[in-house]
């Protein structure tokens, strides 16, 4: 990311605009009043030449020149031409030598505009190039009532001669401006920052903020719960790996204590013949009981280890399937005079058959384990349309049913309602977390209705492609 300060954005961009409104604003205003100036500067020798003129008029010839000199300052030049055009007087060519004036060899003025134009006017005004003087001069000429003219005139100043009287102030206008724009644009970076400062990163979205920042602000506020989230389930499922391999050794033990302590038993010859064929029941059934939960782990394991490979994948009979497992787990529903009855049609679905069928003797064995004596055990196969075309096996009992507290748990792994109960008819308490992982593994899920007293409700649904 190629950084930049904020302070240097905003100090150059502001040093930017202020200068060129400064000097945009010095040039316009400079402008205008070189024209107000000039405007007023030309009234004025106008009006001067128009009172001399009159005064001219009511004396005599000879006292003319006397009034112009006391009438004139002496920055101004002006003139005197009889009505033929030839310069009478010119202050800026004439010398004064004891006390007479000597004028210089001057050329005939008739061609000039101001004595055209008052010739013909009464008054002129020209702005033009002096060749005499070699400069732009103001003249303003008005004629006399013989038809003499007497002119006046004075530099003109170019623009540029007349800004350059500003330079220095508007320098120093400008240094003064660069300063405050500096401090101001280091406090305005500082306001700018400071909700951004107080940010607190961890709830974004409170405190005070910009609202063009809403959109950022909201994003970040996203990002940090799904890091939340991530971090809550990193952390559940390594507790889970924990309590698992935990309970996993703790649930091995048991069994094999009791294997150990009775074969220890049989080798020492404290058990009497008779009591041999008991012990090796309680062992079979220990061992076997073991190798179920051996299983039960193996398979889990392998859910975990990601979703099933398409190499096991074929298009199964959900009916077929139920009837088979029903089938096999006859016997054990026959011990407890409890009655297995499929009903339904025909359904495929693509999927592992030997998950499937696990699945399924899962819940028919819990059915029938935490069922009734002369209970029953209704499995029903079909397929749906609404909300979606999938596959539904519902697997019902009227059996002791759960506190409804009590079913979102027994999904869990090693989670027992009744503990005894589970551990006297085989169960490992990893039954259903094998029916859930294998509905999701198939993009299926699992729901549960129980009330206790009152049998229990699994529906697994199953997409149908
Ligand atoms: P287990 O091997 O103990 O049966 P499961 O994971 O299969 O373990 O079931 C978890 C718990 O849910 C069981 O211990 C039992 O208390 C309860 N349970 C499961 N199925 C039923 C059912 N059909 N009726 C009543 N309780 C059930």
């Amino acid at each position: 990311m190629s950084q930049r300060r904020l302070s240097s954005t905003v100090n150059s961009l502001l040093l930017a605009f202020t200068l060129s409104v400064v000097l945009a604003l010095t040039l316009v205003f400079t402008a205008l009043y070189y024209f107000i100036f000039e405007g007023f500067e030309e009234s004025r020798l106008e009006k001067l030449a128009q009172n001399i003129a009159s005064e001219m008029n009511v004396i005599d010839e000879s006292e003319r020149l006397a009034l112009m000199d006391a009438q004139v300052s002496a920055d101004l030049r002006y003139t005197l031409i009889d009505e033929n055009g030839e310069v009478v007087f010119d202050s800026a060519q004439s010398q004064l030598n004891n006390g007479e004036y000597i004028l210089k060899e001057l050329d005939n003025h008739s061609n000039r505009p101001e004595f055209q134009g008052a010739v013909r006017e009464g008054t002129a005004y020209v702005i033009r190039y002096s060749d005499t003087l070699k400069k732009d001069m103001l003249y303003a000429a008005v004629r006399l009532d013989d038809g003499a003219i007497v002119r006046l005139a004075e530099p003109r100043e170019s623009l540029i001669a007349f800004a350059a009287r500003f330079v220095v102030p508007i320098v120093i206008v400008i240094l003064v401006v660069a300063v405050l724009v500096v401090v101001f644009s280091k406090l305005l970076t500082k306001r700018i920052m400071r909700p951004l400062d107080n940010m607190d990163v961890t709830e974004p979205l409170k405190g005070e903020g910009y609202s063009e920042m809403s959109p950022l602000l909201a994003r970040i506020d996203d990002q940090r719960l799904m890091l939340e989230r991530q971090n809550e389930d990193l952390a559940r499922a390594d507790s889970m790996r924990r309590d698992f391999s935990a309970n996993v050794s703790h649930e091995l033990k048991t069994p094999l204590q009791v294997i150990v302590g009775y074969t220890e038993l049989m080798e020492g010859g404290l058990v009497s013949q008779e009591d041999i064929p008991k012990f090796s029941r309680i062992i079979h059934e220990e061992a076997e009981n073991m190798r179920s939960l051996i299983d039960d782990v193996l398979t889990l394991s392998r859910l975990d280890s990601g979703s099933i490979s398409a190499s096991n994948l074929k298009d199964v009979d959900l009916f077929i399937l139920a009837k088979q497992v029903a089938d096999r787990l006859a016997p054990i529903a026959n011990k407890k005079d409890v009655d297995i009855r499929v009903s339904g049609e025909s359904v495929f679905i693509e999927g592992d058959e030997s998950l499937l069928d696990e699945m399924m003797s899962n819940l028919i064995t819990n059915a029938i384990r935490y069922n009734v004596d002369n209970g029953y055990v209704d499995v029903i196969v079909g397929e749906r349309v609404q909300p979606a075309k999938e596959a539904v096996v519902v697997v019902r009992d009227a059996g002791i049913g759960m506190p409804e507290d009590e079913l979102t748990k027994i999904f869990e792994r090693f989670y027992r309602i009744d503990k005894s109960r589970s551990k006297e008819t085989g169960g490992t308490g990893l039954g259903l977390a094998i029916v859930k992982h294998a509905a999701l593994s198939h993009n299926g899920q699992v729901q549960v209705e129980s009330k206790l007293g009152q049998g229990s409700t699994f529906t697994v649904t199953i997409p149908i492609k």
